[in-house]
């Protein structure tokens, strides 16, 4: 596997790959790698020739009040973990490496990233597409793999990429939970073990509300279970969106809505 930080490394790490016409799955994250971002780079494994996985923690995408410096970093052990997977390149860029001209940046994040997420983080998704479309202009993957665990975010790089009229594919992964059905999530590191127990409620709840689709009864039950706040309990894209707070750790969710008719 080998590491680049700089575009100039990564050029020349995919340089051969390039020129034989291998394609390219990519992988961004931020790092603190589990579970659910191995099983993207597995997916991109099937779909592309070779693998990047870039890390870095994006700026752009936290408001100043967020949690940037306590964001948990752990590069080495991220690329102990990747190493079995025969991930071959790992792109690991400093802020001046994406951002050497300042942040400003045309690209915004279309209506897929109206309400939900947006009302309660209105600068995310223009962070998000800032950096993925840095990324995706270093890279220059065939193929980049998002978890549907960030389901709107998914939803706004698929406008993104065609919008922009890029040639890329998107593919979505599949949740990976825990064996309680809690989504695995870099934040969930911040939780104690009385909050673990509480959020392990989350994906049981929205669950549920899938089947009843009764949002109000969801929300109240998040607070009764003893979740802090409940940003939003939504119905879209055929989906029950959930982000609720526990102290200061937020958790978001989804579950496809379970359909009773016969
Ligand atoms: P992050 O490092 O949190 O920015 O996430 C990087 C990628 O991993 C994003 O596409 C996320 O949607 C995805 N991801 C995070 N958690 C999970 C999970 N539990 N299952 C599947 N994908 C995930």
């Amino acid at each position: 596997m080998k590491k680049a930080v700089t575009l100039q490394e990564l050029d020349q790490a995919l340089e051969d790959y390039r020129n034989s016409g291998k394609t390219i799955g990519f992988v961004p994250t931020m790092g603190a790698l589990h579970d659910g971002h191995l099983s993207l780079v597995n997916l991109a494994k099937e779909k592309a020739d070779i693998v990047v996985v870039s890390i870095f923690v994006n700026p752009t995408q936290f408001a100043p009040h967020e949690d940037y410096d306590a964001y948990p970093r752990d590069v080495n052990g991220d690329i102990e973990k990747l190493k079995p997977l025969d991930v071959d390149v790992v792109f690991c860029p400093t802020k001046d490496d994406l951002y050497p001209d300042g942040t400003d940046s045309a690209v915004k994040a279309g209506s897929n990233a109206e309400g939900l997420e947006t009302i309660f983080r209105p600068h995310f998704f223009d962070g998000v597409v800032n950096v993925v479309s840095r990324l995706f202009d270093a890279v220059k993957p065939d193929v980049a793999v998002f978890g549907e665990k960030d389901f709107q975010q998914l939803m706004v790089i698929r406008e993104m990429v065609e919008t922009l009229g890029l040639d890329i594919e998107i593919i979505g992964g599949e949740i990976v939970r825990d064996e309680h059905g809690l989504a695995l999530s870099s934040r969930n590191a911040y939780l104690s073990t009385e909050e673990l127990e509480i959020a392990r409620q989350l994906n049981k709840i929205i669950r549920n509300a899938a089947k009843t689709k009764d949002l109000d009864t969801a929300k109240a039950e998040l607070l009764k279970t003893g979740f802090d706040k409940v940003d939003y309990v939504e119905k879209r894209w055929n989906r029950i969106l959930a982000a609720a707070w526990l102290g200061k750790t937020r958790l978001i969710d989804n579950i496809p809505v379970i359909s009773t008719e016969r």
